[in-house]
């Protein structure tokens, strides 16, 4: 099917006072209909940076994106005015985020609030409004319509909170839905519901999800595919059971090894050493080299990650991934 939301050589700086961070270097990834992409890395990765890129919501109006282009329908949505982009914005494409209680308003009863949203984009009222207040509620899964739409934020569950906002985010029948570590605040059971609404809506909806986590194991039971981030960059990318079967970078090898720690009851999380860079100046060649224990010459003069190709079925930046395929082995 033909591609939903494309992204390529996006760049973001943010000014600060200790100088300009290059918090994105040349990042790119695909999302088709009816599929479910992760995001993957440890934090200050760029994760949550390239959703704020691509919806045009940096943290300060200094921040700017640099270079790239965000193909949505048909457009770049980097050269949308403003008026055009809140258009789009929380209708067509929407957003959910790990903590629902800063995205909800806490003097508004749920269903007022989605109300506001579908008057807002879809200018609905009376009836017809009230009717899709309930349908987004249900949709979201919520078992007792009546009592959540009346409530306000601070009386619900965590659980139901991010279903209130799940429910707000599908109002409008989104094309797209971006989660940022959506369940990283709940209970593991609610996490698993969770995730496991939002696989139903992708494929009932032939939605498409960018799904942002530091969280492995969450990846493996919904997504179809992986793109792996480092220090601003894209470091690897495949289908989600080849990734799982035979990571290709030596950090998302890493990344895979403390998962797989972790879940055979390891005392500690087997994290992979050292810090990630400063990005206020990236070091030369591979970002990951510091970290890496196959580091060689040319990953210090030469950047792995400028090879790394997006129309590939998958692909890894790393100078060793280069010689295995040349090779065959
Ligand atoms: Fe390690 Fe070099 Fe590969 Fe970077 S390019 S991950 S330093 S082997
Ligand atoms: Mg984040």
């Amino acid at each position: 099917p033909e591609t939903l939301l494309s992204v390529a050589g996006l760049s973001t700086e943010l000014r600060t006072r200790k100088g300009t961070v290059h918090a994105l270097h040349n990042v790119g990834f695909t999302v088709r209909p009816g599929e479910a992409i992760a995001i993957v890395g440890e934090s200050g990765c760029g994760k949550s940076m390239t959703a704020r890129s691509i919806m045009r919501v940096l943290p300060r109006p200094i921040d700017k994106v640099t270079s790239g282009h965000v193909r949505f329908g048909g457009t770049d949505l980097l050269t949308l005015s403003e008026a055009a982009m809140r258009r789009i914005r929380g209708a067509r494409i929407a957003m959910i985020f790990q903590d629902p209680m800063s995205h909800l308003d806490p003097l508004m009863r749920i269903g007022d609030q989605i109300s506001e949203v579908l008057h807002a984009h879809k200018k609905l009222s009376g009836e017809v409004l009230q009717n899709a207040v309930r349908d987004a509620l249900a949709a979201a899964q919520i078992p007792d319509i009546e009592r959540v739409a009346g409530s306000y934020p601070h009386q619900l569950s965590g659980g139901l909170r991010q279903r209130a906002l799940i429910a707000m985010a599908l109002a409008c029948d989104p094309q797209l839905l971006i989660a940022d570590e959506p369940t990283t605040a709940l209970d593991v059971t609610t996490q698993k519901q969770i995730l496991q609404l939002l696989r139903q809506l992708v494929t009932e909806r032939q939605m498409g999800l960018v799904l942002i986590t530091h969280d492995l194991g969450v990846v493996a039971n919904i997504c179809d595919r992986v793109y792996v981030m480092y220090a601003g960059q894209v470091i690897e990318h495949a289908d989600v059971h080849d990734f799982f079967d035979r990571p290709q970078h030596p950090y998302s090898q890493g990344l895979l090894a403390s998962l797989k720690s972790l879940s055979e009851g390891s005392e500690r999380l087997s994290s992979i050493p050292g810090a990630v860079p400063n990005l206020l100046a990236p070091p030369s060649g591979c970002r990951f080299r510091a970290r890496c224990g196959y580091a060689m010459d040319i990953c210090a003069a030469q950047d792995p990650a400028q090879r790394l190709r997006h129309d590939n079925h998958r692909d890894a930046a790393c100078w060793l991934v280069e010689d295995k395929e040349g090779t065959n082995v």
